[in-house]
């Protein structure tokens, strides 16, 4: 069994431009090593946004080196990047994006959000891709609520959306260059939770609504990452009742991690070659 090693509490929230209040839950400085392949998360707990004229979002800004994963649990965003593609994802919707050798992107409100008004929850989750990947062709996976299987959690009643990974024979539509659990995780009853997750794994257990606790007394509240064990080839908790989680498990990356704002790498060396390429315009 994964056991907890240590909870991380939610920090105050930051402006991400002027449309995504975020709480940074953690990064790659404070958690690389434990939670690698994943890089960082940011949470927009549920924000109220009156109707406006101008979009509120980020512009144009690059990456490179890993991959932006975005999940919109309420209201709408949309999304524009340097090879062509982009959209709207609305509450359910996932949008996979990777940099790889390097991309430039917007990220906004949708049009009709932002003359509509209403409440924005979102996750962007940054992925790390090996130093043999970095370089790969950027891409971009828009990912709907309906292509995304939805199967009971056991026991206690509850839905899981395999986002990517697979669970209980049901396998997840994002594709991934190293293997990993996403999972979007409602629980309408309270009572126990185990979920089966691969031994030698990372995994942490973000609760977005309600709490999860362990027999050791451990508990995580809203806005709380409960890390978790490499070892251990299943999690398992206590849930209550109408909580939501995001559980992440992946095999990590045993590589350096060299970042800078955007970018991340395995050198300072291309971590330099990343700003010369950008400022000489070749995302
Ligand atoms: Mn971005």
């Amino acid at each position: 069994m994964k056991t907890v090693t240590r909870i991380l509490r939610s920090t105050e929230p930051h402006w991400v431009g002027n449309g995504f209040p975020v709480q940074s839950i953690f990064d790659y400085h404070r958690a690389g090593r434990d939670l690698s392949p994943f890089l960082l998360l940011d949470y927009a707990a549920p924000h109220e946004f009156p109707p406006g004229r101008e979009r509120r979002g980020v512009g144009t800004h690059p990456h490179k080196g890993f991959e932006t994963v975005t999940i919109v649990y309420q209201g709408e965003l949309e999304h524009g990047d340097s090879t062509g593609r982009g959209g709207v994802i609305g509450p359910g919707d996932v949008q996979w994006m990777t940099a790889g050798k390097g991309i430039l992107h917007e990220e906004f409100h949708s049009e009709a959000f932002t003359q509509s008004g209403g409440t924005l929850e979102m996750v962007q989750l940054w992925v790390n891709l090996r130093a043999a990947d970095k370089l790969s062709p950027p891409g971009y996976q828009s990912i709907t609520a309906a292509q995304i299987p939805s199967v009971p959690t056991g026991e206690t009643a509850g839905s899981l959306r395999v986002i990517a990974g697979n669970y209980n024979g049901a396998q997840g539509p994002a594709h991934t260059f190293t293997p990993m659990n996403v999972w979007d995780i409602t629980m309408e009853a309270d009572g126990p939770v185990k979920l089966p997750l691969p031994e030698g794994h990372s995994a942490a257990l973000l609760v977005l609504r309600g709490d999860a606790s362990w027999a050791d007394h451990k508990q995580a509240k809203k806005g709380d990452l409960a890390v978790l064990s490499h070892n251990g080839d299943a999690v398992a908790w206590e849930a209550s009742a109408a909580s939501r989680y995001l559980l992440l498990s992946g095999e990590p990356i045993d590589e350096p991690i060299v970042g800078s704002g955007p970018f991340v790498m395995n050198t300072e060396a291309e971590i330099r070659q990343a700003h010369r390429e950008f400022s000489r315009g070749l995302f």
